[in-house]
């Protein structure tokens, strides 16, 4: 059983956690699809819980585990999760304990794409075990160009999310690192570079 002491979390030092966090639309999504292809020995995505519908081409269980309000309630009643946000009005998204266990037991570092409050708890709660990455677009404007361009979104979630930006973006400085994703390319070996440099020390 995980062991919780003043709500850190001590275990095995090769347990590790890797955390990108960023207002939606910068780039999370494509770094982390990125990093799982070419690390696929090292590292695995924890399938987060959410109550929103799937996109077109989303599959349950894969992106996400996609649940009923009241299922999701009922999990939150049973300590499922490590962490739960209603990220946006009504939308909860919650990281569930059993996704963790399952990829430290494969021998792969977790990797997870949460919201700021969302990765900032589960970086206090796992301290040096976990590297908390936030990936930071060139600019505001950057970023609406990419979420609307991405076009999965209607227009007051859209708004929603583009209002939520420069809060977000108020977090980065609590994280272990801030990356810029302007150049793709770049992105991608920078935090390659980053999370073997964590995963091996
Ligand atoms: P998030 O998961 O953070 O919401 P996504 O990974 O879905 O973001 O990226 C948002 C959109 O921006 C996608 O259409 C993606 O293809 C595009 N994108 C991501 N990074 C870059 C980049 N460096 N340059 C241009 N477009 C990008
Ligand atoms: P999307 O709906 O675009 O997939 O995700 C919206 C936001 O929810 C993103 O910022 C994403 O990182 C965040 N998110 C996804 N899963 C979780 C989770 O398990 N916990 C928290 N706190 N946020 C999550």
């Amino acid at each position: 059983m995980p062991t919780f002491v003043a709500g850190r979390y001590f275990s095995n030092q090769l347990e590790k956690l890797i955390i990108f966090s960023a207002p939606s639309g910068s780039g999370k999504t494509t770094v982390v699809k990125h990093l799982l292809e070419v690390m696929s020995n090292q590292l695995a995505f924890s399938v987060s819980a959410t109550t929103r519908s799937p996109r077109p081409g989303e599959l349950d269980g894969r992106e996400y585990h996609f649940l009923s309000l009241d299922d999701f309630n009922q999990n939150v009643a049973d300590n499922q999760f490590l962490e739960h946000e209603e990220v946006y009005a009504g939308i909860l998204y919650g990281t569930l304990w059993s996704e963790v266990k399952k990829i430290w037991a494969e021998g792969k570092a977790v990797v997870f794409d949460v919201d700021v409050k969302g990765g900032l708890n589960l970086k206090r709660k796992f301290g040096d075990q976990a590297l908390a990455v936030f990936l930071r677009p060139p600019s505001v404007d950057v970023l609406m160009e990419r979420l609307t361009k991405r076009s999965t979104e209607v227009e007051h979630q859209l708004q929603e999310r583009i209002a939520k930006a420069n809060y977000e973006l108020s977090f980065e400085s609590q994280y272990d690192t801030v990356v810029v994703n302007d150049i793709l390319e770049e992105t991608f070996a920078t935090c390659e570079k980053l999370v073997s440099d964590f995963i091996q020390n």
